[in-house]
């Protein structure tokens, strides 16, 4: 397969060891295998300007935990400059969603430099001196950004020119043109007294296409009707 161009990864991290993890198989293992992306991790520790290694402090004005230091925050993004077109995120619950548009975007860049945070998260001078956008996976909160990262990273590659086969499939998927996809059925035809709705046995591809949109939307607007409504603001 003739790749264009290797969308380059790299992860700023105090636990390197947990990557590639879940994209070390798979699309993601094969599509790296092929070059369509490439990923280096950076340990942070390694940037620490003491015997002991210290990464973090505790915070001005008191509180629990620890917080991740700026100057060695600094230097570890310092030694590794990401390029002109590529997108820098820190992930931290305070940052705005990810949703697939911005996952679209990221993926027609060149590439992607990620900072995770650890314990009660990073120093805000930093994000702020070196312009890094603020990215939450979701309403919860994880013990580091490391899992976030991966995510965040999966989410893009499968996205890239070259890792899927087949990129009509995507068009019809859970978030595209506002909307979850339609409930998917295989054989067994019969299973546990459940049959799939006739309409999909029918052969009948304008009806297939119309249930499915139906169903789309009645199951976006029981599950998700904030998808729909915030398309129209
Ligand atoms: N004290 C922080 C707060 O209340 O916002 C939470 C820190 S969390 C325990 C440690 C790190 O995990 C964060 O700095 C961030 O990198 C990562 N993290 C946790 N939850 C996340 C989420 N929902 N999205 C992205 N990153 C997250």
């Amino acid at each position: 397969m003739k790749i264009n161009r290797t969308y380059n990864i790299t992860v700023l991290t105090l636990f390197p060891e947990m990557f590639p993890g879940s994209l070390g198989h798979s699309l993601a293992a094969k599509a790296r295998e092929n070059r369509v992306w490439d990923l280096q991790t950076v340990n942070i520790r390694d940037f620490a300007d003491d015997n002991y290694g210290t990464v973090d402090d505790v915070p001005y004005g008191g509180g629990p935990g620890m917080i991740l230091k700026p100057e060695v925050l600094g230097r570890a993004f310092d030694a590794n400059i990401p390029g002109k077109d590529w997108d820098k995120i820190v992930l931290t619950p305070r940052g705005k969603p990810l949703t697939q548009n911005r996952i679209k975007k990221i993926s027609t860049k060149k590439g992607l430099l990620i900072v995770c945070g650890r314990y009660e998260g990073l120093d805000e001078r930093f994000v702020k001196s070196r312009s890094l956008e603020e990215i939450s996976i979701g309403d919860y909160i994880l013990s580091g950004g490391e899992p976030a990262a991966i995510v965040l990273i999966d989410s893009v590659v499968r996205l890239l020119s070259g890792t899927l086969k087949e990129t009509a499939n995507i068009c019809e998927e859970s978030f595209e043109n506002s909307v979850l996809e339609y409930p998917q059925y295989t054989r067994p035809l019969h299973w546990e007294g459940m049959t799939p709705p006739e309409v999909l046995l029918s052969g009948d591809h304008a009806a297939i296409k119309k249930w499915r949109e139906e169903k789309s939307l009645e199951d976006t607007k029981s599950r998700r009707p904030e998808l729909i409504f915030n398309e129209k603001k």
